[in-house]
């Protein structure tokens, strides 16, 4: 079984930790923790392979607080959330990027997706597809709308990231 550590990165309250408890015990919960560090496990069947997906829920106090080391230098994927909702959550994703790149050891090929949360929101809507679109196209990263409140894209939106760590190190070997 391949294991995959990932970390879910973003600005407080674009649904981070809704979406991990969507995806793991399929649950809304309306309120959380906001300093919640944990960490969660599941076994999913992808492509035929088993993954054991070990899901590290992260958090920060303030806006620019910089991210903990540890979580950047262990993760393996990350799952860059903002909400649809807040432009701040939008224009503070590049910066994550940049931290994240920083800390790996590889940052060539370091393996993100982009998502951006609470599209069952439409009329509170500031960004729109489009514009999360052409980010994770400069990018270069796969990239979801969601909704962790009606389970939209959740599934896929894990599963997705677990594909881009297997393709992103197969590229990295190839050279
Ligand atoms: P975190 O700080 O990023 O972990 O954010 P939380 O998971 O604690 O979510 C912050 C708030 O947004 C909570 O009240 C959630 O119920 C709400 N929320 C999270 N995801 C969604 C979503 O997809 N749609 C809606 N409408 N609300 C959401
Ligand atoms: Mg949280």
């Amino acid at each position: 079984m391949t294991e995959d550590k990932l970390v879910v990165l973003g600005q407080a309250s674009v649904g981070k930790s809704t979406l991990i408890n969507q995806f793991v015990h399929s649950i809304f919960i309306d309120v959380y923790d906001p300093t919640l560090e944990d960490a969660y496990l599941k076994e999913v069947k992808i492509d035929d392979e088993w993954h054991l997906l070990d899901i590290l829920d992260t958090f920060e106090y303030e806006d620019y607080t910089p991210l903990k080391d540890s979580w950047l230098r262990e993760g393996e994927a990350f799952l860059i959330v903002y909400s649809i909702t807040s432009r701040r959550s939008f224009d503070k994703v590049a910066t994550i990027r940049e931290e994240v790149k920083m800390m790996q050891e590889y940052s060539d090929y370091v393996s993100i997706i982009l998502v951006g949360n609470k599209c069952d929101l439409e009329n509170e809507r500031q960004i729109s597809r489009e514009e999360g679109q052409d980010l994770a196209k400069t990018f270069n990263c796969p990239f979801f709308e969601t909704s962790a409140k009606d389970r939209i894209n959740v599934d896929e939106s894990f599963f997705s990231l677990a594909r881009e760590k297997k393709f992103q190190n197969e590229k990295r070997l190839e050279k």
